[in-house]
């Protein structure tokens, strides 16, 4: 039996403060088990059984703001807040839809425009693009960021976009709605930490890396959890998101791992959505994948849209239409509907992480 703790110091807390409590939880020195964060933020992990009345005791160092227990537990999954009053999360099922890349203010508008007429619950577009190749376009970068909220303003559409790296962190925070991290930074671990604890309250979308195991998925997660808390949240702003693994077969970009979903409900108290787009990596694949995700009881969709396909500058083959996408609402939406009627409701959370503890 051990006991996950996050202690979180008093700015200017110095070195006595931290060997206090190292002291107190039993720590000599460097060790595998307690490690010293960003933000004066240490995280501890106490094995054997810990003595009644430890959290309060670290509680009244002096120089200690608070102590969370981050020890995995059942806690009941809750929805994410992100902006302009809409929600991603139980009960609602929410679509997250736009262009892979922001390109010009006519097809970001265009595009807005049409997936907000068509119900989504958010304007996805990226600016600063993860792209495989150093040839390939990389996004208009700020002036992307611009047009994004300009598209908010539009449509009423609250804005997710990529922070690819932290050196953009502060001009994405400064624009977006939700972070994203994509696939190719889930285990950029400065990069998580720093969307928490910087990203000026923003909820995080995480996207699952394309060869990462669930509890790697899942301890990303927490990477961004503990920046949050570090900056005084309450660690719960985190949106995931499986997009398919690299599997030996090339007939299909990605394979989504439809299980993932109810294995992260269970395991999690976090909001799980599925991208159909980056794992079918052909258009009329996606809304196939889309289903069955919906079917498996995932809590949104993150869907590639473009007013033009074959004019996109980044991931033209799988981007939808503006009226594929409109049936893919409708199809969606019955799909949630009839596994609504059929009743298998929620998976049983088996293990989420409460943050009991003390704090002001
Ligand atoms: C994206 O959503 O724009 C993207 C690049 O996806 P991923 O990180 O999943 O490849
Ligand atoms: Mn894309």
């Amino acid at each position: 039996m051990s006991t996950v703790l996050a202690i979180c110091f008093e700015k200017g807390a110095g070195r006595k403060t931290l060997d206090r409590c190292l002291s107190l939880l039993g720590f000599r020195g460097p060790g595998p088990d307690w490690r010293l964060h960003d933000e004066g933020l240490l995280t501890a992990t106490v094995r054997g059984p810990m003595r009644p009345g430890t959290l309060q005791e670290i509680g009244r160092i002096p120089g200690v703001a608070w102590v969370l227990d981050r020890t995995p537990r059942a806690s009941p999954r809750g929805s994410v807040e992100i902006g302009r009053g809409r929600r991603i999360g139980p009960p609602d099922f929410a679509v997250i839809a736009g262009p892979c890349s922001v390109e010009s203010e006519s097809q970001i508008l265009k595009t807005a425009e049409r997936v907000a007429e068509a119900g989504a619950t958010a304007l996805r577009g990226g600016a600063f693009k993860p792209r495989t190749s150093p040839y390939s376009f990389g996004g208009l970068g700020e002036r992307g960021l611009e047009l994004l909220a300009l598209a908010r303003e539009r449509t009423g559409l609250p804005v997710v976009t990529e922070v690819l790296d932290p050196a953009h962190l502060e001009a994405v925070a400064r624009h977006a709605d939700v972070l994203q991290i994509g696939s190719r930074n889930m285990q950029n671990f400065p990069l998580l930490f720093l969307a928490g604890s910087r990203g000026a309250g923003r909820p995080v979308l995480l996207k699952r890396g394309l060869a990462a195991t669930l509890e790697e998925f899942r301890l990303a997660a927490e990477y961004v959890r503990l920046g949050q808390i570090a900056a005084g949240g309450d660690g719960r702003a985190v949106i995931l998101c499986e997009r398919g693994l690299r599997t030996f077969e090339h007939e299909v970009r990605y394979g989504l791992d439809v299980a993932a979903i109810p294995i992260l409900q269970e395991t999690t108290d976090l909001p799980v959505i599925a991208d159909p787009s980056h794992a079918a990596g052909t258009a009329r694949y996606v809304a196939p994948l889309a289903l069955s995700a919906v079917a498996a009881g995932a809590d949104g969709l993150l869907v590639e849209v473009h007013a033009d396909p074959p004019a996109a500058f980044s991931d033209r083959e799988q981007a939808l239409d503006p009226d594929e996408f409109h049936g893919l609402m409708k199809a969606a939406r019955a799909v949630a509907a009839a596994r609504a009627a059929a009743g298998t409701g929620e998976p049983a959370n088996r293990c989420g992480n409460e943050t009991a503890g003390v704090r002001p």
